[in-house]
């Protein structure tokens, strides 16, 4: 059984804007003050410990600088029509367009910016980042992303799988 630490809250949250598309419908552009817990799993280095918490949670927290204050694009959603212009992404769902100065959104290659696939990028990102750091010892990533207190999406992603 590998050893387990967990992050959370406090500095790891950020404060973005969004809408979801589901069942033929699009929901009304809207934020949420998400925060993010991260848990990583592994075999204790020599220095016994998983994953030096400091190093963990600057990680997640540039994550989480990277969503704060944008709207998050979910820029392979099939429900959408989105323009990438030279200043502005132009983004329709029937008869509804937007219009967002590329300075304030966040493109990010998921299918649809629910909490589930904002989890997956997250633990996608730490997985590049530990890995660019050596962490060989980390066998699984979970991250849960809470947009309201009570209601999280998570995603495990376990090494080599
Ligand atoms: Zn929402």
């Amino acid at each position: 059984m590998p050893h387990k630490i967990i992050v959370e809250r406090n500095t790891l949250r950020f404060a973005a804007a969004h809408f979801t598309t589901f069942a033929g419908q699009c929901e009304p552009l809207h934020g949420h003050n998400y925060d993010v817990t991260v848990e990583v799993e592994g075999e204790l280095t020599e220095d016994s410990w998983v994953v030096d918490f400091s190093e963990l949670k600057s990680m997640t927290r540039a994550l989480c600088q990277e969503l704060d204050h944008k709207f998050i694009l979910q820029r392979e959603s099939r429900a959408l029509q989105i323009d990438e212009g030279k200043s502005n992404w132009k983004v329709r769902f029937q008869e509804r367009g937007w219009v967002f100065p590329k300075s304030d959104v966040v493109a990010l290659p998921i299918d649809n910016s629910t909490a589930e696939r904002l989890a997956e990028w997250f633990a996608g990102r730490l997985r590049e980042e530990l890995a660019s750091r050596g962490a060989t010892n980390v066998s699984s990533i979970a991250v849960g992303v809470e947009e309201m207190p009570g209601q999280s999406g998570w995603w495990r992603d376990a090494a080599g799988g």
